[in-house]
């Protein structure tokens, strides 16, 4: 895979750069509860500013739905990264436009310009050409650092690729460096998938089966396949129409061996009370919330022989206390191993915050910002935001 970097920019002289960022980060009357993904993103920036450019950043912030809405405006993110960077970062209410083209113009270099929410504009989410290009007209290169948004065919990292050359933000390089080491894994490769969505993470496990040794499935995903196979789950979350993208994974009525279920959970019984209980006795008003001791005892045996892990989706409901042993113990199984001999990559928002938990985040090789669109590359999936800046 070639990958066009930054660093391939030989003669920088004074240059305009558009670099699309995922700033997209918990935010609520203008307060920001979590700002990994600014200071993530800072890399980039640094080295830009130290080419001496004319920056102009630009991010989505949640889904206004191509309306301009105050509560979605990026303003705070903009503050924040002037505070991070401690210089001036200017601030653009508009996002194209007679007014915007004027800011840019004026900007000296050194000196950043951030734009208004692109989502306020319905062009960014209709990969609109004609906004492509007016966003393409304030800058001389295009930056894709947005590595969480390169699985969405929007203008800001799509379309715009079709007007001025495009390259990949060092963030984004290093993303991709790290899922390939998934793709291509030092063996065995052993993947844990958790969480709840069936539908966003079964092509990932169907993509990893053929390199991966082992499988090892817990959280709700775990349930679909209990169904399928005519096991009572009680009132476990499920989603209903899984045996489609289950089925693959059977022949017949036998389960694909590299795959592991859990053999005991904590459910939560009539009472709401916590309960260990072996697989396959579950009641009719119980429900599975966590993978249970011996599960955890079976899931480090193969973590354990691992040489590359990737783990996405927590074990269990892990934002109650009494159901979050599985997913903090698989946590520090998955940090102590890639300390060690494996490597190992962490992805998905929820399975971060279990990580963190732990205490344990800067044991494991990579954690990814990029959420969903990880599941989408290592599903082998289309990712419109990286054509033209990858190449196999
Ligand atoms: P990520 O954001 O890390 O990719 P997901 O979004 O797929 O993870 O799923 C995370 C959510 O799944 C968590 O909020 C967790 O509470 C929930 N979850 C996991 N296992 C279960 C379960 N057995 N029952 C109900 N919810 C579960
Ligand atoms: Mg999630």
């Amino acid at each position: 895979m070639k990958i066009k970097s930054l660093r391939q920019i030989r003669n920088w002289g004074p240059r305009t750069v558009f670099l699309r960022v995922d700033f997209n980060v918990p935010l609520q009357n203008g307060k920001i509860f979590e700002d990994y993904k600014i200071v993530a993103g800072l890399e980039t920036i640094n080295f830009l500013l130290s080419k001496q450019v004319r920056l102009i950043i630009a991010t989505h912030l949640g889904d206004p739905g191509g309306q301009i809405d105050p509560a979605y405006s990026v303003r705070p993110i903009a503050r924040r990264l002037q505070k991070l960077l401690s210089r001036p970062v200017k601030f653009s209410s508009e996002i194209s436009g007679p007014k915007v083209q004027r800011y840019a113009d004026k900007l000296q270099p050194g000196e950043i310009l951030f734009l208004e929410n692109l989502r306020f504009c319905p062009g960014e989410l209709t990969n609109d050409s004609t906004f492509a290009q007016a966003l393409s007209s304030l800058a001389d290169i295009y930056v894709n650092d947005a590595i969480a948004v390169s699985h969405r065919r929007q203008a800001s990292v799509a379309a715009i690729k079709d007007f001025i050359p495009a390259y990949a933000g060092l963030l984004l390089e290093k993303e991709l460096l790290a899922f390939n080491r998934i793709l291509k894994p030092k063996k065995p490769l052993v993947v844990i998938m958790g969480g709840a969505k069936i539908k966003t993470k079964a092509p990932l496990i169907a993509s990893l089966l053929p390199s991966a040794s082992y499988i090892l499935i817990g959280g709700a995903l775990a349930n679909n396949f209990f169904k399928f196979q005519k096991l009572s789950i009680g009132r476990s979350l499920v989603d209903e129409d899984s045996a489609k993208e289950i089925k693959k994974f059977f022949t017949g009525p036998r389960l694909n061996k590299k795959i592991i279920l859990p053999c005991d959970m904590v459910i939560k019984n009539k009472k709401g009370q916590a309960k260990c209980i072996p697989a396959q006795s579950i009641g009719r008003d119980e429900s599975i919330l966590d993978i249970g001791p011996r599960t955890i005892s079976l899931f480090a045996s193969y973590i354990k022989k691992a040489a590359t892990i990737v783990w996405n989706g927590p074990m269990g409901k892990f934002e109650e206390d009494s159901f979050r042993q599985g997913s903090l113990s698989i946590a520090r199984l998955v940090a102590a191993r890639s300390q060690g001999a494996a490597y190992g990559l962490v992805g998905g928002g929820e399975t971060i915050e279990a990580l963190k938990l732990t205490g344990m985040p800067e044991y494991v090789d990579w954690i990814s910002t990029a959420g969903g669109a990880m599941l989408t590359y290592l599903g082998r999936e289309e990712m419109p935001g990286l054509d033209k800046i990858v190449s196999k």
